[in-house]
């Protein structure tokens, strides 16, 4: 069974707010997706085909979370709703409210985007709005952010690194031991930091998406060894497969799955953890039932 704990929802709210219309994003090669219900199904479709039970769905800029709600509305038993906050906006906590009231599971914080401090008072609200609410989590992003599609768009990326040290969480993730914080990518070239933040607290875990290109930054580093210190430091129990699978044509990004699978294979990780990685924790994470086998209309 795979869950995938990243997967970004491009809708046609997101190409809008980066104002790229459709000929723009033809030019990427990138699919423009005729609906947020169109695009929903087209993701129904590709995790059938990849045998992929449920996926996060995440609403990758702020203002954005009504199209997952529209999305997870539609295939709730495939879908858990993620979605970007700026908790620097005047109207964060209203937006967040209105989101988790319409069904999604799940904060995404990118202090370094939107350039503010982790222990920032405005970050304390957005925990308590997800301490109010049990099966909610808040995703925080830390190390390297680069933001593919705005690249290639030519938009300005201003972002500050160092707003996104996991350490800056240590505080938060006990102020609020019952909310479960996510750090996707091992912590995005910040492995060191995310796993002592994660060591002295037991609700942070870590997600194992992408291509982890951060690994080049470190010299002889490999994906072997990250997961291997990972299931040293915080066990199967806390690592949440993901693949950050984005757009179309490409669809979900079958060659992350196979190329973990193949880590924890050649580090003999036994089937029982393997599956928490790949499903098991995703689903207790969100306090799902077992569903076995895609498919099946919802
Ligand atoms: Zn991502």
């Amino acid at each position: 069974m795979i869950c995938d704990a990243h997967v970004h929802f491009f809708s046609p709210g997101f190409f809008a707010a980066l104002k790229a219309d459709r000929a723009a994003v033809a030019a990427l090669g990138f699919d423009f997706p005729d609906s947020v219900e169109s695009l929903a199904d087209r993701w129904v479709g590709e995790l059938d085909a990849n045998g992929v039970v449920r996926s996060a769905l995440m609403a990758s800029l702020p203002g954005d979370a009504d199209s997952v709600a529209t999305a997870v509305a539609r295939h709730p038993s495939r879908f858990v709703g993620f979605f970007m906050l700026d908790p620097t906006r005047d109207d964060a906590i209203a937006y967040a409210t209105r989101a988790l009231d319409a069904g999604l599971r799940t904060i995404c914080l990118f202090p370094a985007m939107h350039r503010y401090q982790l222990h920032d008072e405005r970050v304390t609200t957005a925990f308590e709005l997800a301490a109010a609410r049990p099966g909610t989590a808040v995703f925080v992003h830390c190390g390297v952010l680069s933001v593919g599609i705005r690249k290639k768009l030519g938009l300005p990326s201003p972002f500050d690194i160092r707003f996104g040290n996991p350490l800056d969480l240590h505080g938060m993730a006990l102020r609020f031991p019952q909310v479960p914080i996510v750090i996707p990518h091992f912590g995005a070239g910040m492995l060191r930091e995310a796993l002592m933040v994660a060591s002295l607290c037991p609700n942070v875990l870590l997600d194992t998406s992408s291509s982890n290109s951060w690994i080049t930054q470190t010299p002889g580093l490999t994906l072997d060894q990250v997961f291997r210190t990972a299931l040293e430091v915080v066990s199967a129990e806390r690592l949440l497969f993901g693949t950050d699978s984005s757009f179309f044509p490409r669809g979900w990004n079958r060659a992350i799955y196979a190329q973990q699978q193949a880590a924890l294979d050649g580090l003999g990780v036994p089937t029982g953890d393997q599956e928490m990685i790949f499903a098991g924790n995703f689903q207790r994470l969100f306090r799902l039932g077992c569903r076995q086998g895609a498919g099946r209309a919802d």
